[in-house]
């Protein structure tokens, strides 16, 4: 029987996953695979990227996949390039370099790009500016760590869970680090404010400083980042500044070739596109039942499913969601969190355990019985003394 052609866009955590899954049931028997990556590298573990900036990782040891493991598994891997637009009569990818990859089925993985607040003197030539860093992919994280060894201090513009992360790797690399961010306490999306006043005195202990309610409007410098300018004229001084305002899901090529958009690519539970049952959608791309995701488990989840589905090990494999909880990996500090961080009603239970000089808070929200939330703050080993 002749193979179909499975081409997927993206070569991160969701696209390179599906590829395994497809393989790991028999799926190299039945489809020529085809991969366009716009990093030029093979597929590495985003999460351990944080590790690399503070010195946990080498770069070598987060590899998932290597450039080898394609050629080993006869996938053809266009590293370092991006895919233009899908040709969705001819059922044809087109990439740069003028790159044509016929499918039969396709996959968008494409995952999230780092929002970029407006703020005047950010970018040169329409890119960040040196010394202007995003922390989304490996060569951001390089790029950082070369500019941390010619500086003394570092912004980090957003107090959320990534932007704690870079800031302890820059702290742990000998810097002065500040973060300035627009809310009230640090991690509001995933946090309350007892917890975040929490997380940040014990990150205030470790050596960083913090700039709440402050909304940056400027980076200063000429040639060199020199500093930045809240809009209450408040100016910080810094030799390199980190982005880390959240994430927007990536949906240039699918939204290009007209297929059905809103905060990501819609998806069905089957995980096909709403308007394209050939091409489907998965990671942090795709908006499945109103939700988008910014973690590993529900792309993992999606992986396996539409594997399933794809080499018919069980076609009717249907996503109906993902359960998430969340961990900083901040070395020192133990934080967990996971549903929601306020009852909804007089109904939830709310247990909470505070002792505030170890920095410990736990707080659980019962439903009906379930726990509906949980933000689980420091513990005995861990938290400072
Ligand atoms: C520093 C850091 C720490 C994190 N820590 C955690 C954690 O602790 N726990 C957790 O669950 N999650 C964590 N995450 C989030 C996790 O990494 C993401 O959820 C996951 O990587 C999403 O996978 P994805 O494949 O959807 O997107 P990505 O992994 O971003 O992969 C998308 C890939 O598609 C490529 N691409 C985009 N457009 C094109 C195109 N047109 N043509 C070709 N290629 C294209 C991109 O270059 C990229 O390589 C972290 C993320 C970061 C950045």
């Amino acid at each position: 029987m002749e193979k179909q052609k499975l081409v997927v866009i993206g070569n991160g955590m969701a696209g390179a996953r599906l590829v395994e899954e497809v393989l790991n049931r028999g799926g190299g028997e039945q489809f020529d695979i085809s991969v366009f990556g716009e990093e030029p590298h093979g597929n590495y573990n985003r999460i351990l990227l944080s590790g690399v900036l503070s010195g946990t990782h080498d770069q070598d040891d987060i590899y998932i996949n290597p450039l080898e493991w394609y050629e080993r598994n006869n996938v053809k891997l266009y590293a370092g390039v991006r895919a233009i637009g899908i040709d969705r009569r001819g059922k044809t990818v087109y990439a740069a370099g003028g790159h044509l990859v016929p499918y039969d089925k396709l996959v968008i993985a494409t995952g999230s790009v780092p929002f970029i607040p407006p703020i005047d003197g950010l970018h040169d030539d329409g890119a960040l500016r040196d010394g202007v860093y995003a922390f989304r992919t490996l060569d951001d994280c390089t790029n950082m760590i070369g500019r941390a060894d010619d500086v003394k201090d570092a912004v980090v513009i957003g107090g959320g869970l990534l932007g704690l992360e870079a800031a302890r790797g820059l702290l742990t690399r000998g810097l002065n680090v500040h973060v300035v961010h627009l809310a009230a306490y640090l991690m509001e999306t995933q946090l309350d404010s007892q917890s975040g006043d929490l997380l940040r005195e014990t990150l205030e202990q470790m050596g960083v400083t913090f700039h709440l309610e402050k909304l940056t409007t400027d980076i200063l410098g000429e040639d060199r980042v020199t500093g930045v300018c809240s809009k209450d004229g408040t100016e910080i001084d810094c030799g390199m500044v980190v982005m880390s305002a959240g994430i927007r899901p990536n949906v240039d090529v699918a939204k290009i070739s007209g297929l059905n958009t809103r905060r990501g690519i819609l998806v069905n539970d089957d995980l096909s596109c709403r308007n394209d049952s050939d091409i489907y959608a998965i990671g942090e791309c795709a908006e499945h039942r109103d939700v988008t995701y910014g973690l590993v488990a529900p792309l993992w989840e999606q992986a396996s499913i539409l594997a399933d589905r794809l080499t018919e090990r069980n076609p009717g494999a249907r996503y109906f969601g993902s359960r998430v909880s969340t961990k900083l990996k901040v070395m020192g500090v133990e934080l967990a969190v996971a549903g929601v961080k306020e009852p909804r009603d007089e109904q939830d239970e709310v247990v909470t355990y505070v002792e505030p000089g170890r920095g410990i808070y736990k707080k659980l929200i019962v439903r009906h019985g379930h726990i509906a939330g949980a933000i689980l703050l420091g513990d005995g080993m861990a938290a400072p003394r």
